[in-house]
């Protein structure tokens, strides 16, 4: 099953979120098979990590978005848990700094997008400055609207310098996150997680769908691809997202780098200098007159 090609966004595809269905399992695919297959996926992701830190001539960047209690959280630990903390991060947007509020949008991103070598997954990102920002009316229109392009514009930029970038929408269904809240209410784990706001922002549920469509529509490029996952099932979510995010690994063409020294003399010099000396661990300094 291709999953890229099913739930991208084409670059000026009109995007109706209530036309997808979030319940949506792909295929006869059973949840079993599906959770195995997930933790496949997961143990190739870690093995490309560590060629892309070894080579650190690209990067990777994944963005996820999506309404309360869609999952952000839930891919992170399901999904990023058997990569190497060397070289990868996640990063959370929150309400702006002071700092970060005095200065233009994308610079707060800007800082955090991953350097050579090293996977970011944005927990929200640059992008709730055109549905948080809109749906609340933190800025005019005259503001938000130049965003989109400034926002393929960065993106662009950070495609030229090798960075690859993947961006997943988790869509659900109002009744599931209302399913998902009424259990962090009961289930003192999850307590913590719940708050007032999370119902307030449930009724601007059309709102944020019409900002969540144009942000789809007109942010989807063919180097920052918008991926809507249907995510009423956990396990279907982590899947999918985990065989796009390999799919698109698999593609960086990613090789341990060419050794740089020449492994023959040191094998050469130092090996025989420690069976000379009968112990490990000779440092350069003393391996002998002369070297
Ligand atoms: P959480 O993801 O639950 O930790 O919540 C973070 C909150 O910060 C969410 O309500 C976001 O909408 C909000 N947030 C993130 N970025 C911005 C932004 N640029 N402007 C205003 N609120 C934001
Ligand atoms: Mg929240």
């Amino acid at each position: 099953m291709n999953h890229r090609k099913q739930f991208v966004v084409e670059p000026g595809q009109k995007v109706r979120l209530a036309k997808i269905n979030p319940s949506d399992t792909g295929g006869p695919e059973s949840r079993e098979e599906a959770l195995a297959e997930t933790q496949r996926h997961v143990a190739r992701m870690d093995a490309l990590q560590y060629l892309l830190y070894a080579n650190a001539e690209q990067s990777l960047l994944v963005v996820l978005q999506a309404l309360d209690a869609a999952g952000k959280d839930g891919v992170v630990r399901h999904l990023f848990s058997g990569m190497n903390p060397q070289g990868t991060a996640v990063v959370g947007f929150r309400q702006p700094t002071p700092i970060e509020a005095a200065h233009d949008f994308l610079w707060r991103a800007h800082q955090r997008t991953p350097g050579k070598g090293e996977v970011v997954i944005f927990n929200r990102s640059h992008y709730e400055d055109v549905l948080v920002v809109r749906v609340h009316k933190l800025a005019p229109k005259s503001v938000w609207s130049k965003r989109y392009t400034m926002i393929n514009d960065f993106e662009r930029t950070l495609r030229q310098n090798g960075t690859r970038i993947l961006k997943f929408f988790l869509h659900i269904s109002p009744d599931e996150q209302l399913a998902r809240f009424k259990q962090r209410l009961e289930d003192p784990a999850r307590n913590w997680k719940i708050s007032e706001s999370d119902y307030s922002e449930r009724e601007l549920w059309s709102d944020y769908v019409d900002a969540y469509q144009d942000a789809l529509e007109q942010t989807s490029t063919k180097h920052a691809p918008w991926y809507v996952i249907p995510a009423n099932h956990k396990w279907f979510r982590n899947l999918a997202i985990s065989r796009i995010i390999v799919d698109t690994m698999e593609d960086m063409n990613l090789k341990l780098p060419p050794t740089r020294v020449d492994l023959a003399q040191i094998r050469a010099k130092y090996h025989a200098a420690e069976q000379e000396q009968g112990f490990r661990g000779t440092s350069p300094a003393d391996a002998g007159p002369g070297e």
